[in-house]
C-alpha cells in the first residue's frame, strides 16, 4: 500500500490493518484506554489497595450475581496455572481436552505452577469435554502409581470456537464434584460464550459449578490483564501469596483493574464480543457458500476454523493476510476480534475467491 518498503503487514490486503491472525493483535478498546486515563491521576496506593481495584473487584462480583473472591494477573497462562494450582498438590492431576491452552500453549505452566500435578488429556470432536470422557479420564488405573484426579479444567468458548451450553457445564460439573475434583474453567474469551448463549455469566459458572474462572480481557480489547475468580472462596487460601511469589502481583495496580470497570460498567465488553462474533458469523456465512471450503467446527464464537486447499491459503499470505494453520497444513483458524472491519472479512473473502476461481481455472475445471 505504502510502496516505500512496506512490511508484510504493511502491503496486505486487509482493511486498516485487520487481520485474523489473533484477537490478541487487536488493540485497546476506548472504553479500557479512557478508564486508563481517568486511573492516570496523581499517587495512589499499590499492589490492589487503590479505589479502581476495589471497584473492579466489587463490578466483577455485579456480574456475576454474587460474592467472589477477585485477583488480577498479567496474562492467561499466570490466571490459568496459578488457579489449577490453587486446586491441586504436585501428586494430583488435571482433566482436561487435548487442544485445551493449558495442555498445548502454556509450556507446562500449570505442572510447574502446582510442582508437578499431570494434565490428563481427552481428545474429543470440536474441543469439547463430555461427562462420560470425564469419568472414563478421571481414575488412578496404578493406585499410588498415578496422580489422583483434583481438578476439571474446561474452556468457554473452547479452542475450537465452540460453546458449551449451561446445561453441558452443569453436567460435566456433577460428575467432577461426585469424584471430589474442582472445577476451573479458562475463559480467555469467556465474553464470546456468553454473547452467544444470552445468559448471565453465572449460570455458565458458579450456578453450573464452576469453582474458579480465568476471565479474560486481553483478547476482548484490554490492554493486558486477566482476573481469576474465586466462586469457592476455600480456593482463594493464600492465593495472594501464590500470585506474588509467581511475579503476578502489579505494583501499579490500579491500571491491571481500571480497564475491567471501562469494559464492564456499561456493557461494553459483551458489546465487543458481540461484533467479535458477528464478524465470525459473517465469516462462516460467506465460506458455507464456497465448495472448496470446509468449516472444521461449528462456529460458535469468534473464531473460524475452516479447511482451504493448500493453493487457496499460499495466495491469501501472498496476498498479505495473516492467519494460523491450526489443524495439519490446510486446517486454518481465522480469529476476529473486537474491532474486526466487515469491510475486511468482505476484503478476504473477495480475495479468497480469486484465489479459489483462479485455481480452478488453470487446472480447466
Ligand atoms: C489466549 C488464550 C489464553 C491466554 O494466554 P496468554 O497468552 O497467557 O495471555 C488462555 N486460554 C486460551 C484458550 C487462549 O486462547
Amino acid at each position: 500500500m505504502s510502496g516505500e518498503g512496506g512490511s508484510a503487514a504493511e502491503t496486505a490486503a486487509s482493511v486498516g490493518g485487520a487481520q485474523f491472525a489473533s484477537d490478541n493483535n487487536a488493540g485497546i478498546c476506548l472504553e479500557a484506554w479512557r478508564a486508563l486515563e481517568r486511573a492516570n491521576v496523581g499517587h495512589a496506593p499499590a499492589y490492589g489497595a487503590d479505589d479502581w481495584t476495589v471497584a473492579a473487584g466489587a463490578a466483577i462480583e455485579r456480574v456475576f450475581e454474587t460474592a467472589c473472591d477477585v485477583f488480577f494477573v498479567f496474562n492467561g497462562t499466570a490466571a490459568n496455572s496459578l488457579a489449577l494450582a490453587a486446586m491441586c498438590r504436585n501428586t494430583d492431576a488435571i482433566v482436561c481436552h487435548a487442544h485445551a491452552h493449558i495442555n498445548v500453549d502454556e509450556c507446562g505452566a500449570p505442572e510447574f505452577m502446582s510442582g508437578g500435578a499431570k494434565l490428563l488429556t481427552i481428545d474429543l470432536p470440536d474441543a469439547k469435554l463430555t461427562p462420560a470422557a470425564v469419568v472414563a479420564a478421571a481414575v488412578t488405573p496404578h493406585d499410588e502409581h498415578s496422580s489422583r484426579p483434583r481438578a476439571l479444567a474446561l474452556t468457554q468458548a473452547t479452542e475450537m470456537g465452540t460453546v458449551y451450553s449451561p446445561d453441558e457445564i452443569a453436567a460435566l460439573c456433577d460428575v467432577a464434584h461426585a469424584r471430589n475434583m474442582k472445577v476451573q474453567m479458562d475463559g480467555a474469551r469467556f465474553a464470546n460464550a456468553v454473547v452467544t448463549l444470552r445468559c448471565s455469566p453465572a449460570d455458565i459458572t458458579w450456578r453450573a459449578g464452576v469453582d474458579v474462572l480465568s476471565l479474560g480481557g486481553t483478547k476482548n480489547g484490554l490492554p493486558a490483564g486477566e482476573a481469576i475468580v474465586f466462586f469457592d472462596r476455600e480456593l482463594a487460601f493464600e492465593f495472594a501469596r501464590r500470585r506474588k511469589q509467581a511475579g503476578q502481583l502489579a505494583s501499579k495496580m490500579r491500571f491491571l483493574a481500571a480497564p475491567w470497570l471501562g469494559v464492564l460498567e456499561d456493557g461494553a465488553w459483551l458489546v465487543h464480543a458481540a461484533h467479535a462474533n458477528a464478524m465470525a458469523e459473517r465469516l462462516a456465512r460467506a465460506l458455507a457458500s464456497l465448495p472448496q471450503a470446509r468449516l472444521l467446527a461449528p462456529v460458535q464464537a469468534n473464531g473460524v476454523f475452516v479447511d482451504l486447499p493448500s493453493h487457496a491459503i499460499e495466495s491469501l499470505r501472498a496476498r498479505g493476510w495473516h492467519f494460523y494453520s491450526f489443524i495439519g497444513d490446510t486446517g486454518v483458524r481465522l480469529m476476529c476480534a473486537w474491532d474486526t472491519p466487515a469491510e475486511a472479512v468482505d476484503r478476504f473473502i473477495a480475495d479468497l475467491r480469486e484465489a479459489l476461481g483462479g485455481a480452478s481455472a488453470r487446472s480447466g475445471r
